[in-house]
């Protein structure tokens, strides 16, 4: 949905980082004709490739050196043409020469990074090892559950409680009743958990209350939050959003400031989590999606319903003029996460289709691409599973404003059938988690050593 306010490139821009992704699908331009595996930069002006994403710190170019001949051009080719940037994708700003790839690192001090390929055939000699174990490297599960030793980490998506209006994940269609994404992420997530502990895995939650895990409050990063909006063009931004209404609003300090904090910092905070603390084997990214709902205050229902499950890709030539998403786009194709990621939400997107009966989502923007065969599977570059440096599957059943889907949410979470609009139903939450575990059973038992 792209409203006739957000038509000047500079408000788009702003509104690409900021708006409400996964209510209101980004209308952008349709790319040029298709060039895949171009050796020509789209963009050479240096300055432009030392961006940072907002909140991004500059990343540390050597940390690529561990990748020198790991990875053939055949392979490095493959991944990128398929899964990490657009599916018709305009030149990437790297050069991907026969021996290897070369990326303006958009700093001044050593302003190229090189990355040699390994030759065809050859061995590799480098014993890079991730943080993250794949499933056949697990130890034999020999007489123990079929999850033993897996480390999962389960991140509840959104705050939810006191923060659920200002992350417009609250939805009411009568006074006195209410769901809140952040709270039936929660919920789910509190569930699946014990669910997984008992087939033996290490299971944790990244957020266990409906508090942030960031330290930041919206007051705290209003200085950047002009800086946003400055950068986009519009130097003197009303400081609050109090009588403004639609598009105007992001325009804001106030709004600006909200979306850094619940959107960036947030998810900032969880990763150093994940990455410094939990280090899994797997994070499960929990969602509920939603159709656009209009207004707030008087929302509307929608007749569609359905599921989608996202790994890590489909880059925009304009984050990867970012220093720190080509940074970590190209850490996250060079460790190979795609090889256990796509595989694991293949897994899952089956059974979940089957508990959820949900048909599945239709990408219409270029987005997000389908990454695999599953047509439920779709590859996106999101802040959380670009920054957790291992496979995430991150998840998006139900549709919260479809009317039957809302019923069933109201009532939370319980086993077996309840009559809801004169009708037996399972709760969509039980249907989630079993789709969730059925799937994680059939992955591991499948690859990890017996
Ligand atoms: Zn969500």
């Amino acid at each position: 949905m792209l409203s006739p306010f957000l038509s000047s490139g500079l408000l788009l821009a702003v509104a690409f980082l900021f708006t409400r992704a996964e209510l209101s699908a980004q209308a952008v331009a349709p790319s040029p004709s298709p060039v895949i595996g171009a050796v020509t930069p789209s963009n050479t002006d240096s300055t432009a490739l030392s961006k940072l994403s907002a909140l991004g710190k500059e990343p540390d170019w050597k940390k690529l050196e561990v990748f020198a001949e790991t990875m053939t051009k055949t392979e490095f080719e493959a991944a990128w043409s398929e899964i990490y940037s657009e599916a018709n994708a305009m030149p990437p700003p790297f050069q991907i020469r026969d021996t290897a790839i070369s990326i303006p690192t958009g700093q001044a001090k050593e302003s190229t990074a090189t990355v040699p390929f390994l030759a065809t055939g050859e061995k590799s000699k480098n014993t890079f090892k991730a943080s993250w174990r794949r499933a056949h490297d697990l130890p034999a599960q020999g007489k123990r559950p079929p999850l033993s030793d897996l480390v999962i980490a389960i991140d509840p998506g959104h705050i939810g409680g006191a923060y659920a209006t200002m992350e417009e994940r609250m939805l009411s269609f009568k006074a006195g009743e209410s769901i809140r994404e952040g709270d039936l992420s929660l919920l789910t997530a509190k569930i699946l958990k014990e669910r997984l502990m008992a087939l033996g895995a290490v299971a944790t939650l990244v957020r266990e209350t409906a508090e942030p895990v960031t330290k930041k409050r919206p007051e705290d990063l209003q200085t950047e939050a002009l800086a946003v909006l400055t950068e986009a063009g519009f130097p003197k931004p009303a400081p609050t959003y109090a009588g403004l209404t639609g598009d105007a609003k992001l325009l804001t300090v106030q709004w600006q400031s909200e979306k850094l904090f619940y959107r960036v910092s947030e998810i900032h905070a969880r990763a150093e989590r994940v990455n410094q603390q939990i280090k899994p084997d797997l994070v499960l990214c929990l969602h509920f999606n939603a159709e656009a709902w209009g207004d707030a205050t008087a929302p509307q229902f929608s007749p569609k319903n359905h599921l989608h499950i996202l790994v890590n890709g489909c880059y925009a030539p304009v984050e990867l003029q970012q220093q720190d998403v080509r940074f970590q786009m190209l850490q996250r194709l060079l460790s190979r996460t795609h090889e256990e990621e796509i595989p694991l939400a293949t897994a899952i997107a089956a059974t979940m289709s089957q508990t959820t009966g949900l048909p599945a989502y239709v990408y219409t923007t270029p987005n997000a691409r389908h990454a695999g065969k599953n047509p439920y599977v779709y590859a996106r570059n999101l802040l959380a599973n670009r920054l957790y440096e291992c496979p995430v599957v991150y998840l998006e059943p139900f549709v919260m404003n479809h009317e039957e889907t809302y019923r069933r949410l109201l009532c939370e979470h319980f086993l077996g059938l309840t009559l809801i609009g004169g009708k037996l139903t399972t709760s969509a939450i039980e249907d989630y988690i079993n789709g969730i575990v059925k799937g994680l059973l059939a992955y591991y038992q499948t690859n990890r050593p017996s």
